[in-house]
């Protein structure tokens, strides 16, 4: 992303206004930040249990704010929802990791990228044409891409989601169902839309280890997404224990910070060849 010299000093005028709080001054700055894309794409590693090899890549993106620093997309994701400036992010975000993820293709990875979307963008009704856009642009198989949703999403526009998903899939994309468990409604969302991978929210692993009914719950899911046919992803895991309690449960693929932290794309080829096995 380029930071631009000129925002610096406009955006400096916010930062000193005391009267202003952190979520106004990101709610003010986030139109020209995205004029001037102050974002850039960071990628977590999603790594095959049995193959103990970087199987995926989580795209997650990331404001340099020139005056902030970096803010974390959970302060600033649902401001630009609110004012319509999702779009065009997602947009960009769309067409900057599969740009990214071709080169890796090109240096013969077998991976998949997995993209979060916005309920926003279902419903100004461009997701599934603007996926198709950045596949096309950037040459990425339509089967390599992942497409994140959560059950928030569902709750505010499932018809049209259901439509996209299905168009989505029938591209050859991989739906996959983000933050699963987080909510009380996922059971019935995994009945009515087409999924083919779960994501494990990460508050579930975290007392995997401490918690027999938490691990019990676990052992669930991972047993559920078999049944039904689906790969788990087990997110959020950050200690060895965790893993290995992963692994007796046969659970698939771990994504989390005891396999890898997000990182720039340039960072990704050094750190998939030393962590495969020899
Ligand atoms: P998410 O989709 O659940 O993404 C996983 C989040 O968990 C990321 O936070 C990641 O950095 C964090 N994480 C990964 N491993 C661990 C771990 O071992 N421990 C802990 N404590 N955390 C871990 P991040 O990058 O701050 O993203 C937060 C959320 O923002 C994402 O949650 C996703 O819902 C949303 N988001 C990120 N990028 C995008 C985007 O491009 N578009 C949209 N619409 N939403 C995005
Ligand atoms: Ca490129
Ligand atoms: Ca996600
Ligand atoms: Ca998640």
């Amino acid at each position: 992303a380029k930071a631009a010299g000129k925002s610096c000093v406009r955006t400096a005028g916010h930062a000193i206004d005391s009267a202003m709080g952190r979520r106004a001054q990101l709610a003010a700055d986030l139109p020209a930040a995205i004029e001037q894309e102050q974002f850039r794409v960071v990628y977590q590693p999603v790594a095959g249990v049995e193959e103990r090899r970087i199987l995926g890549l989580e795209a997650l993106v990331r404001w340099d704010h020139p005056v902030l620093g970096t803010v974390p997309p959970d302060e600033f994701i649902e401001l630009a929802e609110a004012d319509g400036l999702i779009v065009p992010l997602q947009q960009w975000v769309l067409r900057t990791a599969t740009a990214d993820f071709a080169d890796l293709l090109a240096g013969g990875r077998d991976l998949k990228l997995g993209v979060n979307v916005s309920v926003r963008h279902v419903q100004a009704g461009c997701l599934a044409p603007d996926v198709a856009q950045a596949l096309a642009d950037s040459g990425v198989p339509p089967d390599r891409l992942m497409i994140e949703v959560t059950e928030s999403i569902m709750l505010d526009a499932e018809d049209r989601l259901q439509s996209d998903l299905s168009t989505l899939r029938d591209m050859g994309c991989i739906i996959s169902l983000d933050d699963f468990g987080r909510g009380y409604s996922s059971l019935a969302y995994l009945a009515r839309l087409p999924v083919d991978v779960l994501k494990m929210d990460r508050e579930f692993i975290g007392g995997i280890e401490t918690d027999p009914r938490g691990a019990a719950l676990v052992a669930a899911v991972v047993e559920l997404g078999r049944t039904l046919g689906m790969d788990v992803v087990a997110e959020g895991v950050e200690t060895a224990g965790q893993l290995h309690a992963l692994r007796d449960m046969k659970c698939r693929y771990v994504q989390g910070w005891l396999l890898g932290r997000p990182m720039a794309a340039q960072d990704l080829p050094a750190f998939m060849a030393a962590f495969d096995p020899a």
